[in-house]
């Protein structure tokens, strides 16, 4: 659409004429709706183009959240969108029990290919595919549970590890491991029980604390919690070096090594929930290669097919996978989903994966990385900002009343609902997480664009705490 439609009244209305039917019919997702229309605007969306996403009045916003952290090569991709359309020429779906399609195999080769090692270990050697992270979550605790009772030990280890502050899907399982009060709370009679060690993040470090020690202290407190139920746990599930969902809060990757120590002195499986770490977004391709170790179990989703189509793959050691082969269908794991491993979704990761190669993206996202840290590093000096934090291609910014750890915003202050409201009114989605606000850009951001986002997150930040001081 040109920028001359900006101007014509017909098409200016278009958007409204899309909110007011969406309204009529739509129950979005975590999303209070009587908030819509009048405290948050509705962005509708014509269409996609790299990091930008296009009104149906030509008006560009920035896609500063990457679409909730799926999108990594940019919006409609013309390599993923055409091997997409090739693969639904040819095959569209079909059963993944008792059939097999390339897709779904050559994606599992390449995914275990550049899977985290460690060395003296054996690496992870089989795909699983669910349809979205949280189902992929779900497999992996089903699994670690699973292989343990398939074994007939007793007691049973029944019971899972999980950290605090960390988020792994909304489904009734992935909320049972999950420790953020905001989705937890009202579905908490519904849940297994899970046991919560206290998070490395960093944010947490007392005075004159190093990350490193900050985590070493959390990995303690690990230790003491499996000392204390010995026999019990069947895993431990994280989310490596950054607790998204959580405020984008980062830790030392010291803790990932102690944590395979751990678990493997007291024989419980470490699950890595790479759902957003994974695909580049924290500098490495898998977060967890940033300690040199590797989990059992790992699931993947979100940037895995680019941010085009749900997928999700768990990728699992041989041993936990002979754990399931018998000659009894009850030692089978028995687990499926309907689109489990669809060939589009397949065919679009396998493009994805492409486009890491030819791009050369990780070394690429390097230099991008460098340039949102100078382009953030200013705005920490604004009196309410408390910490400006990177990991690769993630920045956030933790705001609070006196720019210190210890004076949170209140809720009544609405600061994130501020900040986000004067940055879609700038050209940008910035969906902040309670006080904090991020930036998770497809890492095809360009230095315009990342100078429009820097000028937009100081205004944002400027207004939304104006009022509240
Ligand atoms: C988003 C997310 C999930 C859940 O994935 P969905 O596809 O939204 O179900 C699980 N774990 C982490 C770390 C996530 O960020």
């Amino acid at each position: 659409m040109s920028d001359e439609s900006l101007h014509d009244p017909a098409i200016l209305s278009e958007g409204e004429h899309w909110r007011s039917r969406d309204l009529a019919v739509l129950w979005h997702p975590c999303t209070q709706m009587r908030e819509h229309p009048d405290t948050l605007p509705l962005l509708t969306v014509a269409r996609g183009d790299g990091a930008w996403l296009v009104g149906h009045d030509g008006r560009r916003t920035l896609d500063a959240v990457s679409s909730w952290w799926t999108n990594i090569h940019g919006h409609a991709e013309p390599r993923i969108a055409e091997a997409i359309a090739r693969q639904a020429r040819t095959l569209e779906h079909v059963i993944l029990a008792g059939a097999t399609h390339e897709t779904a195999i050559e994606l599992a080769e390449r995914l275990l290919a550049i899977a985290p090692r460690q060395p003296g270990r054996d690496p992870l050697a089989k795909v699983f595919y669910a349809d979205n992270g949280s189902a992929g979550v779900e497999v992996a605790l089903k699994m670690a549970f699973q292989w343990y009772r398939n074994r007939g030990d007793e007691p049973r280890r029944t019971k899972f590890v999980a950290l605090a502050n960390g988020y792994h899907g909304e489904t009734i399982g992935a909320l049972s491991v999950g420790d953020i009060p905001l989705y937890r709370r009202v579905y908490a009679p519904l849940l297994m029980e899970a046991m919560f060690t206290p998070s490395p993040d960093a944010w947490n470090a007392r005075p004159g604390q190093s990350d490193a020690d900050c985590a070493e202290e959390a990995a303690d407190a690990l230790a003491r919690l499996l000392d204390e139920h010995p026999g019990e746990v069947c895993a431990l599930i994280l989310e490596p070096r950054l607790q998204c969902a959580g405020g984008m809060r980062m830790h030392h990757p010291v803790y990932l090594k102690r944590a395979r120590e751990l678990c493997d002195v007291h024989g419980v499986f470490l699950i890595a929930d790479e759902i957003a770490t994974g695909f580049g977004r924290t500098g490495t391709m898998f977060a967890f290669e940033q300690a040199g170790v590797m989990p059992d179990l790992m699931c993947m989703s979100k940037g895995l097919t680019g941010g085009f189509l749900p997928l999700a793959a768990v990728l699992a050691t041989q041993s936990i996978y002979d754990g399931f082969l018998d000659d009894s269908r009850d030692r089978a794991f028995l687990h499926s989903h309907s689109y489990t491993g669809n060939p589009l979704a397949c065919a679009a990761a396998l493009a994805s994966l492409d486009i890491f190669e030819s791009d050369d993206i990780i070394a690429r996202n390097q230099v991008t990385a460098a340039k949102m840290a100078a382009a953030a590093a200013p705005l920490a000096d604004l009196p309410h900002v408390a910490q400006v934090r990177q990991a690769g291609m993630v920045v956030a910014f933790e705001l609070t009343r006196d720019g210190d750890r210890s004076t949170p915003f209140e809720a009544s202050d609405q600061v994130g609902l501020r900040a986000y409201r004067t940055a879609l009114d700038r050209g940008v989605l910035l969906r902040p997480l309670g006080d904090i606000l991020y930036w998770m850009p497809p890492y095809c951001i360009d230095d315009n664009q990342l100078e429009l986002l820097a000028d937009t997150t100081r205004a944002a930040i400027g207004a939304a705490t104006l009022k509240a001081v």
